[in-house]
């Protein structure tokens, strides 16, 4: 091994991106919370029957992505490939059916085994929201308003196309499988090896195959908006009405279906053209089955998972590194007289470090280096008199200020 690597698909954070990132969680949870949202944190690995029903076996995540394991006590388990089940498992286990709706909101890593490449990692980030317990349109129209405006908030409002389209039903979705299915087997031979397999196991997710031998297919199959009951569309039309109100631009993508088996009524992604094949930030939709499905009580959900590597990317929200004030003390008693100033800085909200070695001029090179503010000086016949120099470094302006009002003295410059 010439060079110790982080394994593939993953990659240490730090500087520019590490803010970027943090900028992302930081504006989840602030606009989650003004939605009413409260957090919580599921275990990053679960055993693996969680994600494995759910998904569906047929699901791209469930066949190939899942770093799945068996652990030294010979439990099956899974790190996590995204939030929702683990969420929905969370509810059940803790009884949160005595408090309904639940807001919930969760951010983290999550792992998928996947082809690595700009804005795909194998270790990859995620903000995530779920409303359990509402199963009226309104509450999609919540989960996308709130969508939206974390997207603004990120300056994200111009980047990003909201592709929106509704599964309906299961009666809905039951009658446009047959007739999907009808017309795709018609085209058996000439389908991908993927798509033959999903004829059987997933059809729906044919669609949106990337394929283009299976687009152009695609192209002239039935459409599931024809095959919506009276229930669905009226659904759908009320998503849409809000979505008119709150000021959501909006395009209906009926290519739309989404990857996991427990979606029902509605799908959307915001999609950006700015991130290559990596256009989807942010996706989510509607999953009245999937609590039911584990084990729990029958209760609707409809929720959405950001990426936060790709929104990060996007927005650069990050604010660059903070501006330090530097200490430089000369001598010994300075050094620990510098820890009391520094200290007193920092209670004021200042960022403070140390600068303790070599000469005054290479002291003042790390400080510019570092876009110091301030550097303050102690000399040890300083110490005597109380006093510092504290040098503002953009100008270069200094003066001797007493211990004192050196707080005050930075505040007003
Ligand atoms: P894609 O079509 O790009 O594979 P997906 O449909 O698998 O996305 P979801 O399961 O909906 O993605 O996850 C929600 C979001 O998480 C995505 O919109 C994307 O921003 C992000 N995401 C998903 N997989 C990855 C990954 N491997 N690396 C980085 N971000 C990811
Ligand atoms: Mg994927």
């Amino acid at each position: 091994m010439s060079k110790l690597q982080p394994a593939r698909g993953t990659r240490d954070i730090y500087g520019n991106d590490a803010r970027n990132m943090t900028a992302v969680v930081d504006t989840f949870r602030r606009v989650a919370g003004t939605y009413g949202f409260e957090e919580l944190a599921t275990p990053i690995f679960e055993f693996t029957e969680v994600y494995k029903r759910p998904l569906g076996e047929a699901s791209d995540i469930v066949s190939k992505e899942m770093y799945t394991f068996e652990d030294r006590g010979g439990d099956e388990l899974t790190l996590r490939p995204e939030f929702t089940a683990g969420v929905c498992r969370a509810f059940i286990s803790n009884g949160m059916q005595q408090n309904l709706p639940c807001r919930l909101m969760s951010y983290g890593p999550a792992f998928r085994y996947e082809r690595p490449q700009k804005g795909r990692y194998r270790q990859f980030h995620q903000v995530n929201a779920e409303l359990l317990g509402q199963d009226s349109p309104e509450a999609d129209i919540d989960m996308i308003a709130m969508a939206w405006r974390l997207l603004k908030e990120l300056g994200l409002g111009d980047k990003v196309v909201l592709h929106l389209n509704t599964l309906g039903d299961k009666e809905s979705r039951t009658a446009y499988r047959e007739a999907l299915v009808a017309y795709l087997s018609k085209f058996k031979d000439q389908l991908s090896e993927d798509s033959q397999r999903r004829l059987e196991s997933n059809p729906l997710r044919i669609l949106d195959s990337k394929n283009e031998g299976d687009k152009a297919i695609v192209a002239d199959a039935p459409k599931l908006s024809d095959h919506l009951n009276e229930v669905s569309q009226t659904f759908f039309e009320t998503v849409k009405k809000g979505l008119d109100v709150v000021g959501v631009p909006y395009i209906h993508d009926e290519r739309l279906v989404r990857g996991m088996d427990y979606y029902c009524h509605t799908a959307f992604e915001f999609v950006t053209t700015e991130l290559g094949a990596q256009g989807t930030v942010l996706g989510g939709g509607r999953y009245d089955g999937l609590i039911e499905q584990l084990g729990g009580p029958a209760t609707s959900g409809v929720g959405w998972a950001g990426g936060i590597e790709r929104l990060a990317m996007l927005s650069e929200a990050g604010e660059g590194p903070a501006r330090p004030v530097v200490i430089m003390p000369m001598g010994e008693a300075a050094t620990l007289k510098a820890f009391e100033v520094a200290e007193t800085l920092r209670t004021e909200g200042f960022t403070v470090t140390a600068d303790r070695s070599g000469n005054l001029k290479k002291r003042m090179n790390r400080a510019d280096k570092a876009s110091a503010a301030f550097a303050v000086i102690i000399g040890d016949n300083e110490l005597e008199r109380g006093v510092a120099t504290l040098k503002r470094l953009e100008n270069g302006e200094q003066s001797e200020i007493a211990f004192a009002d050196i707080v005050s003295a930075i505040n007003e410059k």
